[in-house]
């Protein structure tokens, strides 16, 4: 396996970018003089978003069926060949390292925490907060402590700290898999970094993650990715997807954003490299991390999508809370 992701002298980079992540000054610039100088669009009142009653099946979904249910973010409950799945679970209140601060949720979890079903399986796609939540991994450790954890390099420590049985837990490199029960679970290539507080970027990995079942279904999740050249090579290698949740949301400013986060349009041209049947738009509509308005990613994902000439009913946008059974 290639290496170059691992950044020498440990921690880890990404291999199509040499800067990511703007400089400090970068972030300067952008809150004191983009922000005080530029117009911010508007958001919407949160009422705008729906809260469906999800309708996932209990306790456990046939294993022919495939459903998805978004709780939030990039927060899914996913019920494949048999096992329940969370990816990136975030039931608190605010994606922030404190509760009084912070970006806060627009949107009730859609799924409450204690109307989940046994959870088999939880992915992680990196540290960030809006991915990463303490409080929640200690929840989860309690009520499901069945459950297998599959996290990328670096991030094992973290979840046993917080209640997490050692041995119920996998620090996967890209492209490396593992099995669980019938399903193939692989770490995939991303384009992000990772922090938690100062001085620790780069520290952990960053990855998305396939899942497939032989002969059967698969699905992809992103993670937090910026467009980057490797979704044709997922697709090939992992796939074919019937189904990819790509994240469409926290792209502006774009001179800041572009390496870290992909645009609606980006995100719809990943999705042909992927070769997915359909995909479903997540990472929008639940925190408010940047300049765009909160309901903007999903008007211009479908356009792009229509633009693109591509079968409306293969663009599967989910209110939270809302299950769609495959
Ligand atoms: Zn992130
Ligand atoms: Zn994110």
């Amino acid at each position: 396996m290639s290496r170059v992701h691992h950044r020498p002298g440990g921690g880890f980079q990404n291999p199509w970018v040499k800067q990511a992540v703007p400089g400090f000054g970068g972030l300067l610039k952008w809150m004191l003089v983009h922000r005080t100088t530029r117009p911010r669009p508007m958001d919407p009142d949160p009422s705008v978003f729906r809260r469906v009653s999800p309708s996932f099946i209990r306790p456990r979904a046939p294993v022919s069926q495939l459903t998805l249910t978004w709780v939030g973010h990039s927060t899914l409950l996913v019920q494949l060949a048999g096992l329940n799945i969370l990816t990136d679970p975030m039931w608190s209140e605010r994606a922030s390292p404190v509760s009084f601060a912070g970006p806060k949720r627009w949107v009730a979890p859609g799924i409450a925490f204690d109307d989940l079903p046994p959870i088999d399986v939880v992915l992680l796609s990196h540290n960030h907060y809006d991915h990463l939540d303490h409080a929640t991994v200690r929840r989860l450790a309690v009520a499901h402590p069945g459950a297998f954890w599959l996290v990328p390099l670096g991030l094992a420590s973290f979840v046993r700290k917080r209640g997490v049985r050692p041995d119920a837990v996998s620090e996967l490199d890209w492209w490396q898999e593992q099995t669980v029960g019938p399903i193939r679970f692989t770490s995939t290539p991303a384009q992000h970094f990772s922090s938690r507080s100062i001085g620790d970027r780069g520290d952990t990995l960053w990855c998305g993650w396939a899942l497939g079942v032989e002969d059967g279904l698969h699905a992809f999740f992103a993670g937090d990715t910026g467009y980057h050249p490797d979704f044709a090579q997922i697709g090939k290698r992992c796939g074919p997807f019937d189904v990819a949740l790509l994240p469409i949301g926290a792209y502006e400013p774009r001179w800041f954003m572009r390496y870290l986060h992909m645009n609606p349009e980006e995100a719809v041209t990943a999705c042909r490299e992927l070769g997915a049947r359909v995909m479903v738009p997540i990472h929008w509509g639940t925190f408010k991390l940047t300049d765009e308005a909160m309901d903007e990613p999903p008007l211009r994902a479908r356009a792009a999508w229509e633009a693109a000439g591509l079968a409306s009913d293969r663009y599967r946008q989910l209110a939270h809370g809302e299950t769609i059974t495959f």
